[in-house]
């Protein structure tokens, strides 16, 4: 492994890489290969509890802070594996743990942090408005002591294995209420009860193994119980978790972005040609020292946006740089190591591309770079609002 500066979280580092020891690259290239969910190394970090570091105590976590919890990604991607799996069992219950009723909190957190409930999907994308979540055209419409679901989803990740689902729905039509980002709401969906009465779902294949699925709603009933805080604030409590999501996902990207580099030094020091290994050549160190120091500051960035985090302090501008600097730095590591393992970087026993793969994921999802370019412009460079 290339050294980094020892820090505070030495012992969480240690945990989890021992942990993820156990499920080496042959594991998680297998279930590359085969489409799989690791369920086995999911079930593993569950019931060690690092899933539900983020969940207080009192319902059964570690209540951790969201650097340790951003360390314990960091950690999963570090060792070659995939967070993607698994990351929202660790944010989405953000959602409730802020907003949830106490009867609420009490009924779910303790299932979530002991596995036997998983809550690893949420609900926002649709495919007629994109980034646009406030044009949504899901909604959900109180009969009684329900709320009937009707409209679709898409990029829907993590449903198939899944307990519940995080979703956004417009309570309010968008022509009735003052401000657009008013009038949506956020719900608790009992995924396979939900198949059974009006939720169809139908996966996409894609790039990565990441389990991603269209939904169509078509007269689905919730009960209103189901409905987390208050009707009309579900944008406002999305938004609050977004600062946890994308600074995790920078540490996921920070990972990454070690294991190239971890990888392609020991490439180059070991691959002869012209008669010296590849990495005597300057042509061959300069792109992975740049690479390495755009990584250590992405690290700075996610250290300072989980410390605001934790202060309880905006950290809007930090988790989006955070984000963007990260898969940023994992984009170019992975580009210089698939470069210089040469026709190697495109074979499979070497997980190269691979990881190469899914690192690339991040410039897009959750948010793309284009957009977290425009919040800095917006917000923290105070120019005009383009859309
Ligand atoms: C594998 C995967 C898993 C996902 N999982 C989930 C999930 O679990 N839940 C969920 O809700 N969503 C999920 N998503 C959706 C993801 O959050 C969106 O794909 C992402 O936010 C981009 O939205 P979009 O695809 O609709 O792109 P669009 O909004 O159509 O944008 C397309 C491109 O145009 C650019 N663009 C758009 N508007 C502007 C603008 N005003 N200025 C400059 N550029 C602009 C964007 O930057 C982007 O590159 C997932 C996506 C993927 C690929």
């Amino acid at each position: 492994m290339i050294k980094t500066a020892p820090d505070a979280y030495q012992d969480i580092r240690d945990a989890v890489r021992a942990l993820c020891a156990e499920f080496p690259d042959e594991y998680h290239r297998k279930i590359d290969e085969q489409r799989a969910y690791p369920e086995a190394f999911v079930d593993a970090l569950t019931k060690a509890g690092w899933l539900a570091a983020l969940i207080p105590a009192e319902y059964g976590g570690s209540g951790l802070g969201l650097t340790e919890a951003s360390v314990i990604m960091e950690e999963i991607n570090r060792s070659g594996g995939n967070s993607g799996a698994c990351h929202g069992q660790m944010y989405n219950m953000g959602t409730l743990l802020r907003h949830g009723s106490t009867a609420q909190k009490e009924l779910y957190l303790p299932k979530i942090a002991s596995g036997e409930w998983r809550l690893q999907s949420m609900g926002v994308t649709e495919p007629s408005t994109g980034t646009d979540t406030t044009k949504i055209k899901t909604t959900a419409v109180k009969k009684g002591d329900r709320y009937v679901i009707n409209g679709q989803k898409v990029w829907i990740s993590r449903v198939q294995h899944s307990d519940w689902m995080i979703l956004l729905a417009r309570t309010t039509p968008l022509a009735e209420v003052r401000k657009k980002s008013e009038g949506m709401s956020i719900f608790m969906v009992d995924l396979r009860q939900a198949e059974k009465t009006g939720m169809t779902v139908r996966p996409i294949p894609n790039m990565v193994n990441h389990e991603t699925n269209e939904l169509f709603f078509e007269n689905l009933e919730i009960p209103e119980a189901n409905l987390i805080g208050q009707e009309g604030q579900g944008f406002k409590y999305i938004l609050d978790g977004l600062n946890a999501e994308r600074t995790l996902i920078a540490a996921e990207c920070i990972g990454d972005g070690y294991w190239f580099l971890d990888r392609v030094t020991k490439y180059v020091s070991e691959r002869v040609v012209f008669g010296r290994a590849i990495g005597h050549n300057q042509g061959v160190q300069f792109p992975i020292a740049e690479a390495y120091i755009e990584v250590e500051a992405a690290n700075l960035m996610r250290y300072k946006a989980c410390a605001l985090f934790d202060a309880g302090q905006h950290c809007g501008g930090e988790a989006n740089m955070a984000k963007y600097l990260a898969a940023k730095a994992s984009w170019e590591a992975a580009n210089a190591c698939i470069q210089f393992h040469g026709g190697f970087g495109f074979a499979n026993e070497y997980d190269v591309e691979r990881k190469f793969r899914e690192t690339r994921l991040y410039q897009v999802a959750p948010i793309s770079t284009n957009l977290i370019l425009s919040y800095v412009a917006e917000h923290l460079l105070g120019l005009p609002r383009s859309f």
